[in-house]
């Protein structure tokens, strides 16, 4: 039978596995992860993606794509990060639910039915909170500091931003677009495209082969992206706002600096040119002119991206009922199946 869809092969559930050179952990992950998945009845798929190993995590993963036809693998030409590897994932996952972890053992797969469990309570996207984090002290202390600093900023209330054991909803994800070191902001991304988001802890193990690849400069890195999301977020579609309101309020300041001087000047205390406060207060105006002219293009960038992407994302659309009432209504078709002719204004006065 035919099935356009192809909706008997689609999985319901899908965990997408990003890697880079971790030849020693994947044989003992496939084990595990399937010993759970089987265990939970549920049609199933895992996908690695490879993102650029250089160590004999290729061939292992040829060998589990031969041995299982549960799996399957996406390989990248080179690193291009750990964002990219689930975006790639993401775009090739078929599941009603998808599932992502880190391939390093560390994320333990028997949490799996536990997040599952918390999803079907009603929640779109369940995230990770290493409560118990088996990791160096160089590495949690600023880690607790980026997670306090986003979550304030972002208003996502999650422990753990950098964990990337979650599992999502399919809707949750359709559309995403990941790059760069945005994979630590997907709650934030999610959460701002109308969907929820709730935390549960989960079991972490140490690192017991590879090496982490997230160092504290990774981090620091990571902050700058901040912004990157809140602008992509909060004020994709009114850049102005965020660099309006900054730029009108030194301008202000500035204002405020020289005004003062030009009443010293009219009181006669001169020289006022070599003040410091000049200085200033020049200078605040002329940052703030910029800040305000960079959030104008930022509107003309925006405007001019909203007519190529959307930016909402909708739950639900009722048809109104009377369209395929009309549509049936419409006489018959002309013979040969050519549609009935449009009706061109002013047609009728040039045919005659
Ligand atoms: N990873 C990746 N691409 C990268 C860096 C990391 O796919 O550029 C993978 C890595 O193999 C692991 C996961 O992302 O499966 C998390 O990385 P890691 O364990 O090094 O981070 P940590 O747990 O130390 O924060
Ligand atoms: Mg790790």
């Amino acid at each position: 039978m035919s099935d356009p869809d192809n909706k008997s092969a689609r999985p319901h559930l899908s965990v997408v596995i990003p890697l880079l050179n971790e030849e020693g952990a994947l044989r003992e992950l496939h084990e595990k992860l399937t010993a759970v998945l089987v265990r939970l009845g549920h049609t199933y798929e895992i996908l690695f993606v490879d993102d650029g190993s250089r160590d004999n995590s290729a061939a292992i993963l040829d060998e589990l794509v031969a041995a299982d036809e549960h799996i399957g693998c996406v390989r990248f030409r080179r690193n291009f990060g750990k964002a990219a590897a689930l975006d790639a994932g993401f775009k090739r996952v078929r599941g009603d639910i998808v599932v992502t972890m880190d391939a390093d053992l560390q994320d333990d797969p028997e949490e799996i039915p536990r997040m599952l469990a918390k999803l079907d309570e009603g929640w779109d996207v369940v995230s990770g909170w290493k409560e118990k984090r088996h990791d160096p002290l160089g590495k949690t202390l600023p880690s607790k500091f980026f997670n306090f600093t986003v979550s304030r900023v972002s208003g996502v209330k999650l422990k753990d931003f950098n964990c990337g054991f979650k599992a999502y909803r399919r809707e949750a994800i359709d559309g995403l677009r990941l790059y760069g070191e945005l994979h630590r902001y997907v709650p934030v991304l999610v959460h701002w495209r109308g969907f929820s988001v709730t935390q549960i802890s989960v079991t972490h193990h140490p690192r017991t082969t590879g090496v982490s690849k997230y160092g504290v400069e990774r981090m620091l890195k990571g902050a700058f992206d901040l912004l990157t999301v809140l602008l992509i977020t909060r004020y994709r579609t009114r850049p102005l706002h965020m660099f309006g309101l900054i730029g009108a309020l030194l301008s202000v300041l500035g204002f405020v600096c020289l005004s003062y001087l030009t009443v010293l000047w009219f009181q006669g205390v001169r020289p006022i040119g070599t003040r410091p406060l000049f200085f200033l207060g020049l200078l605040l105006i002329m940052v703030g002119v910029q800040l305000v002219s960079t959030g104008l293009l930022g509107e003309m960038l925006a405007s001019s991206q909203q007519t190529r992407g959307e930016s909402y994302v909708i739950k639900q659309f009722s048809e109104p009922r009377s369209r395929h009432l009309e549509l049936r209504q419409v006489p018959d078709q002309k013979p040969g199946g050519a549609e009935a002719d449009p009706v061109v204004p002013g047609s009728g006065a040039t045919a005659g």
